[in-house]
Formats: C-alpha cells, structure tokens, sequence
C-alpha cells in the first residue's frame, strides 16, 4: 500500500527513482509523482494513473538530478487527484515531501498554519507536513533542526522523506508506525518503504525504528533518534531475496509465477529448523488461551489454523480477525497471540499485537518479510521463507503459512499426548509428499481448470461450499475469487446453506463444493448432502474432488489422492488457478487488482 523511493548518488539517478517507484507497483496505488533538485529549485511530476501513464504524460525519468524522492499514492485523504498526488511541497516551494500512513492531528495543524498565512493546494494530510517545515525553517535557519521540530509536532502513522533545496544533497527520512529501511550502496544510498525500492542495487539495508530520522546521501547516512537527537547505531543487513525472483521469470502475471512457485514455498516452510517450531510450541503448551490473528486471507489461513490445533493436538485455539481484535483481546500473562502476516507490516496485525503485548501476552507471528515490524516485535518469529509475493493477492504465502501451521499443530499434539510417533510420523511424511502432489497437479491439472474457467467466466453469482476444514479452504478461494474477478464470490460452511442462502439457488448461481476424499466418511457424505440440496433446486454444481461420483456433480474436477492433513491444500491451488483463469478471461488486472493494496499499512 502506497510506497517511498528515494536515491542519493554520485550519478544522475533518472532511472534508478523510477525503477525504485516502479518496483512499488505492486503495493497498490492510484497516483504517483517524482521531486527532484534542479538549479537550485525543486521540480515535482505527478499524476494520477500508473508509472508507465504518468511517465508517458508527465516525463517522470527526464531529469538531471542526483537526488530525489518518488512516491505511489494510495489515498486516505483527498480524492484521487493530481493536486492529491505526491510529492507536496512547502508555500515557497524549497521542501518536498513524500509520506505513506496518516497523520492524526493534521487538521489542527493545517488550521494553524493557515492563520499563519500558509496556503494549501490540496486536500491531503501530508501537505501540512511540507508547510510545518517551511514553518520551523523560517525560525531555526536550519533543515535538520526544521525537521525534528516537525516530526515532534506529528501524531499518527508516517513513513516520511523530504528533499530541500536549502540542503540538496541530502534526503531527510523519518519512521512512525510505517516502515521505511534505508539501502546502503556503493556508489548511492536508497531510501524506500520496502526492499524492492532498492534491491536492484544493493541487498546492504537498514531498518528504520519508529521514533527514529534518518539522513541520507550518496557516500553517507545518519540515524538519529526524534526525541534527543543522539546518533543510533545500527547493524547492516543483507537482504536474501534475489532480484531475479521477483520479476516474472517468463510468467505471463505474478500470480501465476507464484502458483507455480509453491511448490518452492511449501519447500521452505518444511525447511524451517524444528527448534524454532518447538520453541513456539512450548510457549503455546504453557499458555491458558491462544489467539490466531490475521486479516483478509491470513484471517482465513488463521481458521484453518483452528481447525488444525483442534484435529491434531486437541487444542482449542481462537481465530479473530485483526481489525476486531482490540474488541475482544482478553489476553494476559497466560495467553499466546499467534499473528499471521505475509509483510509483516499489516497495520491492524501489528496494532493488535502492540495491544496485547500491553496486556502481557506473549506474541509470536509467522511472517514472510525478514526485518518487518511484526517480525521485530514478536517474541518468537518464524520466517516463512517463501520469497518475494509481488502479486497483490496472496497465494504461495498463504499456503506456506498453512502448512507451518501444520507443523505446528502436528508438535503441539506430541507435546500434549494426542499424536503417537506413528500419527507423527505419518503426518510429517505426509508434508513433505505435498510439494510434489502440489506440482503434479500443477502440470496435469491446470489446463482443466483454465478450460472449466473460461466456460463459466460469464457467471457473476458464485457459492463456495465446504464443511470442516474445508470451510475455510472455501472462504479463502471465494476471498480470492472476488479480489482477481471482481464477480460476487460467497463463501460457506455447507451446513449453514439450508439456512438462508439456499433460497439463491437458480440458474443465475453457480456452486462449486470442496469436497473432501470419501474415506473421510461422515465429513464426506454430510459435503455430499449440499451437493445434493443445490442439485435439487435445479443449481449447477462444479466439485472439486478427490473420487469420481457419476452423476453427483455437473462437472467435476478430481485431484490426485492425498493425506488426509495435507488433501485440503490440493483443492485451494484449485481454486487459485480457477480465480486466475476467470480473471485473465475477463481482463482483469490480475497482478494489481483495482482499489487493492498488497500491504495494508493503515487502519
Ligand atoms: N494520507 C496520505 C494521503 O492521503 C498518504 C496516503 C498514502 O499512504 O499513500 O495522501
């Protein structure tokens, strides 16, 4: 969601801020713009529309300059518009700001600054920022000094960078609650809101913490703390993504790159060292309430988890959804939070943790992003390692958490006496079978599926079906579905069908049922029931199955037998090959769908 670029270096740096802001597509934007220092005056592009458009429009590469800032606005305040766009710059044009978050107490400082004569050319937060400078220049004469004073003035959530042309060589960058990391190079130094601002030339970063500024240029950079000014050292680290994985490798779409990449994922998850899956599980076997937290699909992979705790270990664990939380936290010293999330910087995650943290609660969190809020923050982290996700819907992270939650779950019922070393045993071989099941259904599945996709593109009004734990495996694929299609998905335990939503059911709604393998026995014939009550009432249904049953379905998609643990995850690749064969049927924005983000990083 929305991202900062910024460069400082010995060489003009036309392509190098727009590859950074380029590389931040994939966080989701409306509008986006460059600000730069030429002959002693600051010069801002920007518009509304893509990299690629406003380039064509406002030539965002065409520039001398050894420094600037560029940005990718998602908007909170203000309508999408070119004078909302990014960068704002002060009233006597010699600062230029970029910010992602929100500013909390923008309005009584805006008001402020306007009786002080200050005037505002848009509607947004972040120009206050950009008038506040000018403001606290006037007084100190000095743009360091400008620049805490006006970070000490900000409540809320800010990844920030300012250029000034009273100091041109540099860029000035703060941190609250927003991520923001720093790229050490060799011949320029790189601000951005994540690595792929920078990763194309150098992997040497450091993180930002909140209540931290930062000043860069091209043979230097500086840390420094809001409160007291005293310089923080901080370690370098080395990035281990490699660039090359994040562009498309041949893939039409990320998504699809990334479907096929799970396999891999899957790999690394299994990867991972037990001792810190044990370390985790001791804490959860010592605690007296353990919450699974997450939000869209992670809030999905977060019920799988339930079930799983509840099949394996006989634990009761509860999923909430971050964003209702703080509504029902009733952690303390006794209780685990269990947070899931792909950048590790989902706003709502993190506020819930910082809140039960508060409380006393120990936080642990899966995460895909080395050096991301949530990773810091918690007190047991386990690094999913599944590699840069670039589309903004998320597939092979999804699956990657699910099965470290398998293993989780898998200790959990050792540790408790539920699973024998036999059960154990058999699960984990179980495991390590799926990324070769994940990639035969890959190479023999997929063209059915596309095949199935295109017939059935016309329909807009879709049911998801599933009992037990393919409940939610149906609420993840429908989630999916509507992001990348933007058809009306509804997911569903098949129980709750006869309840209310089967008075849908016409010629207008399609069904597809995640139907379990037969020798799952009641779980199967109660799945087959709502076949049967949607087939009743003249609905198609397509299954996604493990057994042929002539004559049960409309049309019937069979998956290569599976474990028990493991078969749920068969049918959910389905499903995410399904929403990405709809959506390239219907032209959609697959790797960027519209008014979607990838890191949601306010509230
Ligand atoms: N709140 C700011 C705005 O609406 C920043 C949004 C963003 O993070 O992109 O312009």
């Amino acid at each position: 969601m929305c991202g900062i670029s910024g460069v400082a270096s010995f060489h003009p740096i036309h392509d190098r801020l727009y590859e950074g802001v380029h590389q931040l597509e994939y966080r989701g934007y409306d509008s986006c713009g460059v600000a730069f220092v030429e002959n002693r005056h600051i010069e801002v592009r920007k518009d509304v529309g893509t990299v690629d458009e406003v380039d064509s429009r406002a030539n965002l590469r065409n520039l001398e300059a050894h420094v600037g800032i560029a940005h990718t606005r998602w908007a909170t305040h203000g309508k999408v518009t070119r004078e909302n766009a990014h960068p704002h710059v002060s009233c006597d044009g010699a600062f230029a700001v970029v910010h992602n978050g929100i500013i909390a107490n923008y309005r009584a400082l805006r008001e402020r600054l306007q009786q002080a004569g200050h005037r505002f050319r848009s509607e947004t937060d972040t120009e206050t920022i950009a008038h506040l400078v000018e403001d606290h220049f006037r007084r100190t004469g000095n743009v360091e000094a400008a620049w805490v004073a006006t970070l000490r003035e900000l409540e809320g959530s800010y990844a920030l960078a300012m250029i000034s042309v009273h100091d041109s060589d540099r860029i000035y960058c703060a941190r609250q609650e927003s991520p923001l990391i720093i790229g050490v190079g060799t011949d320029a130094n790189y601000v951005g809101s994540d690595f792929n601002a920078f990763i194309e030339y150098t992997k040497n970063a450091v993180i930002l913490d909140d209540g931290e500024y930062g000043i860069v240029s091209k043979d230097s950079y500086a840390i420094k703390r809001v409160r007291d000014g005293e310089v923080v050292e901080k370690p370098v680290m080395v990035i281990p993504w490699d660039s090359e994985l994040s562009r498309k490798g041949g893939y039409p779409h990320f998504m699809l790159k990334e479907i096929h990449e799970q396999p891999q994922a899957a790999r690394a998850a299994l990867a991972i060292e037990n001792s810190a899956i044990l370390a985790l599980v001791q804490a959860m076997a010592e605690a007296r309430r353990i919450y699974l937290i997450g939000v869209g699909t992670t809030y999905y992979v977060a019920l799988y988890g339930q079930y799983l705790f509840a099949e394996l270990a006989d634990v009761d664990v509860l999923p909430v959804s971050s964003d209702e939380f703080r509504y029902l936290d009733k952690s303390d010293p006794n209780t685990v939070v269990l947070a899931i999330s792909q950048s590790g910087e989902t706003y709502d995650t993190l506020m819930s943790l910082r809140h039960a943290k508060e409380r006393g609660a120990k936080t642990a969190a899966i995460v895909n992003v080395v050096g991301s809020s949530i990773a810091r923050l918690v007190d047991h982290v386990l690094l999913q390692g599944s590699g840069p996700e670039v589309c903004v819907v998320s597939t092979k992270a999804a699956l990657a958490q699910m099965v470290l939650l398998t293993r989780l779950a898998i200790e959990l019922g050792v540790v408790r006496g539920k699973l024998s070393r036999g059960s154990q045993e058999a699960a984990c071989d179980a495991l390590h079978r799926l990324p070769g099941e994940i990639e035969t259904l890959l190479n023999e599945r997929s063209g059915l599926i596309r095949a199935a996709a295109y017939r059935h593109a016309h329909m807009h009004n879709w049911l998801f079906l599933g009992r037990g734990i393919y409940y939610p495996i149906a609420l993840e694929s429908a989630l999916k579905m509507k992001e990348v299609t933007y058809l009306h998905v509804e997911g569903m335990p098949g129980g709750f069908l006869k309840h209310g939503t089967l008075s849908l059911v016409d010629e207008n709604l399609y069904t597809l049922v995640f139907v379990p393998p037969r020798e799952s026995g009641e779980l199967y014939t109660l799945t087959v029931s709502c076949v049967e009550e949607v087939r009743a009432r003249g609905g198609f249904v397509i299954g996604f199955a493990f057994d042929p049953a002539p004559g049960l379905f409309d049309e019937i998609i069979l998956f290569p037998p599976a474990h028990a643990i493991t078969a749920p995850l068969l049918p959910l690749v389905g499903a995410q090959l399904l929403a990405y064969f709809t959506a390239t049927a219907l032209k959609r924005n697959v790797d960027k769908p519209r008014s979607l983000a990838k890191s949601v990083t306010v509230a």
